[in-house]
């Protein structure tokens, strides 16, 4: 056991589960938030009886939780419970084709094969595919810092390097895609999983081809009580294990002397601590807390991922074609990923996510009612005219659901809330409003993502999506768990 006392800056998820890993090893963990609420990101809202997960609304991997809970000694169904969603997705396409994606990798191939001809054989290998990617590669490399020297000796890499194919590195994912299935709908729909982490399928690499196994094959769940449950969960068990929250206490400044972390500066006090971990993106941690704008410029040099704007709409009706995920995809999804991130625009015809969490459980929403959280992909904000940008997505997006769904959404509309990559920044301090930290458009991004830890003070630690691994709730659940075996392992060798 540890004694030491560790200064974590900011509560998102991969906060607060590094606070409880670290509380674990026996230090004792003090979080600094700047809002008045845990979770950043991962939060909630409810509006005139309607209750509207603010942020993520798909959850995967559940074991990452579920390994916090065992590692703490604590009994996970007497802080969160979840199940398995019978559907992963109900996808709609402009061309009349409707998938309800099953849960089941097998029934899903058949509806691919019966609705969009394509061969069951095809759909199953590429899943296969997917899971040995995922397995082989994927959880060597999130599981570990790649910026250390005992990774690259691990004796899982080299097997793991033998089954890197060229085209999962020099491939983007549509290539990849587009070798292994005949029709566009079924290219699409794979392609999407490059905005799992905030990317562009036509640059990204073929390598994000491991996504989807995360759904079809481990499952896509839903936390009983939304997605909030997740950061209610994480909170509760962080104070059962001794951890300190102050809210409303932004971090100002981390103090380092002689190269090495002293601790932090908050309502103008210097507050000293053996370590830091920052769960504030790095480039504002370079930026404002460490002053260090040579590296903050660094950090710049990648691509940030995109953004998203969300209108929660309270519904005065039940949909029965739609489900929890509901996902309308554009005609041009070549177009669509252009204006994100080459022109930085609004796209006219953009792919619309509905999510329902009313559907999977009631109370959610008034009796007979549905709670719509509605998400469109947008660039991160490098200026443009957000207030217009939301009138006419909101005009587009209307549009696009009236003819697919054919009744007057806005009839329906009885609330209304609004998320916008301004605000996102405001309330998270994610530069730009990106979702994700940096996407994964060129083939290095992994390898160039921002390490757990910083090269030059020692003791301070970086987690959260901004950095490795990257972003995303089970990205985040990693990062905090290879922040705490840094830790571990530096202070064994006396930091
Ligand atoms: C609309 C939306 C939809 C998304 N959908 C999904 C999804 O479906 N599935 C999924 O897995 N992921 C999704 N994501 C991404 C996911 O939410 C993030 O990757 C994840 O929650 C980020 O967690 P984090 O630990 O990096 O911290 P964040 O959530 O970014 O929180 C950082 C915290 O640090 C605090 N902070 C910042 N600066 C300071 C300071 N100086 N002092 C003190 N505190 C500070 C902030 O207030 C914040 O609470 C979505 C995100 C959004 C916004």
């Amino acid at each position: 056991m540890s004694s030491g006392k560790v200064i974590i800056v900011g509560s998102g998820v991969a906060g607060m589960a590094a606070a409880i890993r670290l509380a674990v090893q026996g230090f004792a963990v003090q979080v600094y938030e700047k809002n008045s609420y845990p979770g950043g990101k991962l939060t909630a809202f409810e509006k005139d009886g309607y209750l509207f997960d603010a942020g993520p609304s798909l959850f995967t991997q559940p074991q990452n939780l579920e390994e916090l809970f065992a590692l703490a000694g604590e009994n996970i169904t007497d802080y969160f419970q979840y199940k398995k969603a019978d559907f992963i997705c109900n996808y709609f396409f402009e061309n009349g084709i409707a998938l309800h994606a099953n849960n089941n990798p097998e029934l899903f191939a058949n509806e691919l094969q019966e609705k969009l001809g394509e061969e069951k054989n095809a759909v199953l290998s590429y899943l296969k595919e997917s899971e040995k990617i995922y397995n082989n590669i994927g959880s060597v490399f999130l599981n570990h810092s790649l910026h250390k020297r005992s990774t690259w000796f691990n004796k899982r890499i080299l097997p793991a390097l033998r089954t890197v194919k060229t085209g999962y590195v020099f491939g983007t994912l549509n290539k990849h895609n587009k070798k292994r299935f005949k029709t566009p709908e079924a290219v699409q729909l794979f392609n999407r999983y490059a905005t799992y982490n905030g990317s562009n399928p036509y640059k990204a690499p073929g390598m994000l081809g491991l996504i989807p196994h995360l759904e079809y094959t481990e499952g896509a769940f839903y936390p009983q009580g939304g997605m909030i449950s997740i950061t209610n969960a994480l909170h509760q068990l962080a104070l059962k294990k001794g951890v300190t929250f102050f809210f409303n206490t932004p971090v100002q400044k981390i103090i380092h002397h002689e190269g090495k972390t002293r601790g932090v500066v908050v309502n103008d006090t210097n507050v000293m601590a053996d370590i830091v971990v920052s769960n504030m993106d790095v480039y504002f941690t370079y930026q404002y807390l460490l002053n260090d704008v040579r590296k903050a410029a660094k950090v710049l040099k990648q691509e940030r991922s995109s953004s998203a704007l969300v209108f929660y709409w309270g519904i005065k009706r039940e949909f029965v074609p739609l489900g929890l995920h509901n996902i309308f995809f554009t005609k041009n999804y070549a177009a669509e990923f252009a204006s994100l991130f080459t022109t930085k625009t609004l796209y006219n015809d953009p792919t619309v996510y509905i999510n329902i969490t009313a559907k999977m459980q009631q109370g959610m929403a008034p009796d007979g009612k549905e709670n719509w959280f509605v998400m469109i992909n947008v660039p991160a904000n490098t200026g443009q005219n957000w207030n217009d940008f939301t009138q006419q997505a909101r005009k587009n997006i209307l549009e696009k659901l009236n003819r697919l769904l054919q009744t007057d959404i806005e009839l329906l509309i009885e609330t209304e809330e609004i998320l916008t990559p301004v605000l996102i920044e405001e309330r998270t301090a994610s530069y730009q409003g990106s979702l994700y930290g940096t996407s994964s458009n060129s083939k290095w991004a992994a390898f160039l993502r921002h390490p757990n830890f910083t090269a030059t003070i020692k003791n301070l630690y970086c987690c959260g999506g901004s950095v490795h691994p990257g972003g995303g709730i089970p990205l985040c659940f990693k990062s905090a768990k290879i922040v705490s075996e840094l830790i571990k392992t530096d202070f064994r060798a006396g930091h």
